[in-house]
């Protein structure tokens, strides 16, 4: 069997393998190559443009799938897309943004060398909360990213992100800095919720706690990805990962999605004013 290296061809919106076109539904094995894997994400950002899987389409300007290095090794998992996101393209644009790449800044990141993406792809009008069939609707293509990019560490910023990648209700206050191993789609990543930078933004406790959370991020970087699943297909010579860890059910499925409380209340999560106006998407799929 030829496997993911018998990638050939984009085709239209899907990715072509051995005359088989993968969608953001389809689980994907295990990535072999940066380009492959720029391929592959194009593909899926391909598919999430022209999504209509939800009512957010009717009202969306641009479809935010993230940005940044699509080799990171941390990845960044937000709420939604706000204003300015909406018209720019791209995540974390506004103030709860600038504090991020600040953060970032403090242990020696920049935004390039990391992955931020959203759970909800669309910004919900008036920066409500994302309901949960919008959330349902929207997985595949959180759970494509992750198995693309292949991070060691995700950091989930607030309680949607965290509640859906946890695949429980247990909020971000009881969580946030505790990290653990779980499996999302078929990749096993270090968790790691944080709070959401916008609830840092006016409350200087928060932002303590979120600074000091953010402070061991270098160490669970250096501890590497976790034990990976058995995928079916792994490495050049075609070898085999151990068994995983048995994980309950849990991220990104349906009903998980479905048990998301609402329990964060409207801005400043997202910013209520845009500014500019960029509907071109080529800033996405240059980032990455
Ligand atoms: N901007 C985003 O892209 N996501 C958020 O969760 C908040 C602001």
């Amino acid at each position: 069997m030829g496997g993911l290296r018998e990638v050939r061809s984009l085709a239209g919106r899907g990715l072509v393998v051995n005359n088989t076109r993968l969608s953001a539904e389809l689980p994907f094995l295990s990535v072999t190559g940066a380009t492959e894997r720029r391929g592959r994400l194009k593909a899926v950002y391909e598919e999430a443009r022209e999504c209509v899987r939800c009512p957010l389409h009717q009202t969306r300007t641009t479809v935010v799938f993230g940005c940044g290095n699509a080799d990171a090794d941390l990845m960044f998992v937000g709420e939604a897309p706000g204003a300015n996101e909406d018209r720019l393209g791209l995540p974390f644009v506004g103030q709860a943004g600038k504090l991020l790449d600040k953060l970032l800044g403090e242990i020696g990141l920049r935004r390039e060398d990391v992955f931020i993406a959203n759970t909800l792809k669309c910004r919900p009008p008036g920066n409500r909360d994302p309901h949960p069939n919008e959330i349902e609707s929207c997985q595949s293509y959180l759970r494509s990213q992750v198995e693309l990019i292949e991070p060691k560490v995700i950091c989930t910023l607030g309680n949607f992100a965290t509640k859906l990648l946890r695949g429980d209700t247990t909020g971000i206050s009881r969580l946030h800095g505790q990290e653990e191993v779980r499996v999302i789609g078929v990749r096993a990543v270090r968790l790691y919720p944080l709070y959401h930078p916008a609830a840092a933004l006016y409350t200087p406790s928060t932002l303590e706690m979120l600074r000091s959370d953010f402070s061991r991020i270098p160490e669970l970087l250096a501890v590497g990805a976790p034990e990976q699943p058995d995928l079916p297909h792994r490495g050049e010579d075609g070898s085999r990962s151990p068994a995983p860890p048995r994980q309950p059910p849990h991220a990104l499925q349906p009903p998980a999605a479905r048990e998301l409380e609402r329990e964060v209340q409207g801005s400043p999560w997202r910013d209520r004013t845009a500014v500019g106006a960029d509907p071109d998407p080529a800033p996405q799929l240059g980032l990455f």
